[in-house]
């Protein structure tokens, strides 16, 4: 399989030069050539097999021949250790949960992926990689788990000082090894530019340096896996209504890949916070970026999507397309409470922020659609926002075992001023 960019400005590549470059050089995303189609026949066998199963027949085309058969298993069984549990929660409509992993949530799929394929790349290239992330939260815990004690890898956060949750920090700072917790006395704007700052300051030599960004292929793909699987342990026929609670759109554009390879979709619901402009784009037929506004779902609070290009592409670049596959709705703060609330009274299901949304979502489309069944993607644990889910249901929500082992953990981390005097002599030293 070979790789373009969405601008279509970059020679096709391979894989492997694609996940080790992050972005494509002429700034767009990397999206592969052709979509792979496994035969229908396979797909019909997913009801028999486990996720890491289904995702070696799903990765396979993507990989090769950069990886080998023997490899690519070894990367879904080591990624994908997480259950993947789909719960019903009304007659018609199911809840996926992604937020069984170490840092519970979905991204600590997509993290782990690449984290396995960064490792056997470092091993190949005989040379270190050095992976540098500015987190304003959540991703900087799932890369710090994902990457944790993978060989050849060393990885340095960046995050604002005093601005992160102290949960946050401890998923961050408390691992050691090969993670390496960098805190910078500023913003989250002032850690991203120092990463970009830093990147331009290397010279290519006997190191890799990369990020773990959330628009790296590696971390793209593997969260079209589980697509699959939800289906299959549906009817495994009928065609399902996925409703996704989305931010920079890496998680729905992946499912739609894994239509484009067959797997029968009746529609996608792009479920946002109040920051809509995928679902205004919808509307109107406008793409409006524009800065964010904060709101509860804040791990959605993205005013650019990132992936909205490889959204377009998989679509043939075509606004009819797009519009008639996906239905957009954006959903307040306060409708959000009122579902946690309302989900909790009527099914006795603990819903957080994000997944509230997805919720609210299928409802929306359920409203037009009665007969269709509907899954909503529940990215995150609802103890990771105890506040508002505890005010919405009444119940304090019980910490998980993971996130309460974190809380007499010692956080070690540097501190640096935001700018790159120290913070250069520091990375080097890594090296
Ligand atoms: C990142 C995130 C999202 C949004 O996913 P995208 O792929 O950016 O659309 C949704 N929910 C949670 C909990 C997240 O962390």
């Amino acid at each position: 399989m070979r790789y373009i960019s969405t601008n279509r400005k970059t020679a096709p590549t391979t894989f492997y030069k694609a996940v080790l470059a992050g972005l494509a050089p002429d700034g767009g995303l990397f999206v592969p050539e052709h979509i792979p189609l496994p035969d229908v026949s396979a797909i019909r066998r997913f009801a028999n097999m486990s996720l890491p199963e289904i995702a070696f027949v799903v990765a396979k085309p993507f990989m090769q021949p950069d990886f080998t058969d023997e490899e690519i298993k070894q990367i879904v069984d080591e990624s994908l250790t997480m259950p993947v549990p789909l719960v019903q929660v009304d007659e018609k409509i199911w809840a996926l949960e992604l937020f069984h992993g170490p840092t519970l949530a979905f991204k600590d799929v997509g993290a782990r992926f690449l984290a396995r394929v960064l490792g056997r790349l470092a091993g190949r290239e005989k040379k270190k990689i050095i992976i540098l992330t500015a987190t304003s939260g959540d991703t900087g815990g799932a890369v710090a788990h994902a990457f944790h004690r993978v060989p050849g890898v060393e990885v340095v956060i960046l995050y604002p000082r005093g601005r992160i949750s102290a949960m946050q920090e401890r998923q961050i700072a408390t691992l050691g090894a090969n993670i390496w917790p960098v805190r910078i006395n500023g913003t989250f704007d002032d850690c991203q530019r120092l990463v970009k700052d830093t990147f331009s300051g290397f010279e290519p030599g006997n190191v890799i340096v990369t990020s773990a960004n959330s628009i790296n292929l590696a971390r793209w793909l593997p969260q079209s896996f589980y697509y699959f699987y939800a289906w299959s342990r549906l009817s495994g026929k009928a065609p399902v209504v996925f409703s996704v609670p989305s931010g920079n759109f890496g998680n729905l554009s992946a499912g739609v890949l894994a239509q484009k390879m067959g797997l029968p979709v009746q529609a996608w619901v792009a479920a946002t916070n109040i920051n809509d402009v995928v679902p205004e784009y919808l509307r109107t037929a406008m793409f409006s970026p524009r800065p964010s506004v904060p709101t509860i779902s804040n791990a959605m609070d993205v005013g650019n999507p990132s992936n909205f290009s490889r959204l377009c592409y998989l679509y043939g670049e075509s606004y009819e397309q797009l519009s008639q596959h996906l239905s957009g709705y954006a959903f307040t703060d306060n409708l959000t409470r009122e579902a946690i609330a309302e989900v909790y009274r009527k099914y006795n299901y603990v819903l957080d922020p994000h997944t509230a949304i997805a919720y609210l979502g299928i409802c929306t489309y359920r409203q037009k659609h009665p007969e269709s069944e509907g899954v909503f993607l529940a990215t995150a644990h609802p103890a990771k926002f105890p506040d508002v889910v505890q005010e919405a249901t009444g119940k304090p929500v019980p910490l998980p075992e993971l996130l309460a082992a974190l809380s007499g953990k010692p956080v070690k981390s540097r501190d640096f001023e935001p700018s790159l005097s120290g913070l250069s002599e520091f990375i080097r030293e890594l090296i």
